[in-house]
């Protein structure tokens, strides 16, 4: 199938072909079609499909005839409305529709946490068509009446999985409930957890359901490298690989903040360029961190896991988990960052004996028996790296952060305690990454590592870096 057969305008095919792309992905074979048709969709598909285009591209040519160059603010309400979990993501979205829709007089816009709130406010009261936001900071502006929802036409739950994990249900549904009902919905998933397809029952109106090959489905291009090292050793054991030469540039995942600036110090100190991105840090340095690495500034960008969802690095080669995860799922999303349009990409990942569990609960998820190599220069070496240095997966107790959002007033669904009750992550029902939707057997303990999370219109945690 080409570009040409999916219906699309002219200006916004223009704007796709001075992007490079020659054919629609298969997400995009199935979405646009159904989007143009004024169809809500539920897609699993996840970053690195091609979904951002999938919804955008037809959004923008159905809001074309709203396309208008008059400077009142009043001419161009928000018509679309995206909700991603993450900053990064925003701003990557953000960036992905100005540059698919360059050649329509329609503006788009991106609000989210860490900076400061007058550049956005100025940017909603001149007037955006599409906008780009996380959830906690969309509500600060609703608190000020910085935006209003009543002409929005489309609503996008990027990552919808994610936004349930990170504890943002209760601020979606503020903001749902504040959008017209006529509204067409799109929800984008990687898995379909009975939560998800409760959100999905409850927001979306026969949605078409669309399954696109997930990442771990394509990873014949990734190669996987287990090695077993002790906790002691990891530090030495990736400045070994990082000297060795192999290794051009890598994502580097850690379980937790302070595990993550820990490891820069100590790459830092062993000679390698390395920066730190996490939801601790500012805006400013989380943006800075990844231009410097995608620019090849960098040669190790450390991340935990909220702060890289969704990431779109270019021919990356390599992922290393350096803390293997405690949640399977992220391990795929961590790996899908590498291996991307058919390109080859290595994940490495240490494996402490306290890991086992987790790799028996990764390889059940991918479907795949991962080899435990034992490495050849292995062996306690901390002599050579200082005490302060050390990384310990001891179990960080995160300070409780208290904000407090602007009152909201919504109403609530009368009768279904899972929009008024403390929300709890599946225990038992996230179901795989080869998201079948009525797959029962490829259903995963997701929740077994995690904690409940976030209760009913109670803040998001520190780590939700949407705030
Ligand atoms: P996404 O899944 O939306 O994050 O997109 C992942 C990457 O695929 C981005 O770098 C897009 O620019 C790229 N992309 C999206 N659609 C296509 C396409 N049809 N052909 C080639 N690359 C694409």
């Amino acid at each position: 199938m080409k570009f040409t057969d999916l219906g699309l305008d002219d200006v916004i095919l223009k704007a796709v072909v001075e992007e490079g792309y020659t054919q629609p992905t298969p997400i995009q074979e199935q979405a646009i079609p159904n989007v143009l048709s004024g169809r809500d969709v539920m897609a699993a598909a996840q970053t690195g499909t091609g979904k951002t285009a999938s919804f955008t591209l037809p959004m923008l040519h159905r809001l074309l005839p709203h396309a208008n160059s008059s400077t009142s603010p009043a001419k161009h309400p928000v018509r679309a409305l995206i909700l991603t979990p993450t900053r990064e993501l925003a701003a990557q979205v953000d960036e992905s529709a100005r540059r698919y829709g360059k050649y329509l007089p329609l503006r788009v816009g991106c609000v989210y946490g860490g900076v400061p709130m007058p550049p956005q406010v100025a940017m909603l009261r001149a007037g955006v068509e599409v906008l780009v936001a996380t959830p906690g900071r969309l509500l600060d502006h609703v608190g000020t009446n910085a935006v209003r929802f009543s002409s929005v036409e489309f609503l996008v739950l990027d990552e919808a999985d994610r936004m349930l994990d990170m504890g943002f249900l209760p601020d979606i549904k503020r903001i749902v409930d504040l959008i017209p009902p006529s509204r067409q919905t799109l929800l984008f998933s990687a898995t379909y957890s009975e939560e998800i397809r409760r959100v999905a029952g409850a927001w979306l109106r026969d949605p078409v359901k669309i399954e696109v090959a997930a990442r771990n489905t394509v990873v014949d291009t990734i190669q996987h490298t287990v090695l077993e090292v002790s906790e002691q050793d990891k530090s030495r054991q990736l400045v070994r690989l990082l000297h060795e030469g192999k290794i051009t540039q890598a994502l580097v995942f850690c379980n937790t903040k302070i595990g993550a600036n820990r490891l820069t110090r100590h790459l830092q100190t062993k000679g390698v360029d390395s920066e730190a991105i996490h939801s601790d840090r500012s805006q400013i340095e989380r943006t800075t961190a990844l231009e410097n690495f995608k620019a090849n500034k960098t040669k190790v960008l450390v991340a935990t896991d909220i702060a890289a969802r969704g990431l779109d690095i270019d021919q990356l080669p390599y992922v290393v988990n350096y803390d293997l995860p405690h949640n399977a799922e992220d391990y795929v999303h961590r790996i899908g960052r590498t291996g991307r349009a058919g390109q080859k990409g290595e994940a490495i990942s240490f494996c402490t004996p306290s890991d086992k569990e987790s790799l028996r609960a990764i390889e059940k998820l991918i479907n795949k028996k991962l080899e435990l190599n034992v490495s050849s220069n292995s062996g306690p070496d901390q002599a050579a790296v200082p005490a302060s240095s050390r990384i310990s997966n001891t179990d960080i107790k995160r300070p409780k952060v208290e904000t407090k959002r602007p009152k909201v007033e919504t109403k609530r669904p009368k009768g279904d305690t899972f929009f008024s009750e403390p929300y709890t992550p599946s225990e038992s029902v996230s179901e795989t990454l080869v998201p079948s939707l009525d797959n029962k057997e490829a259903r995963v303990d997701k929740g077994a590592n995690k904690k409940p999370i976030a209760a009913l219109f109670m803040p998001p945690s520190s780590e939700n870096t949407g705030e």
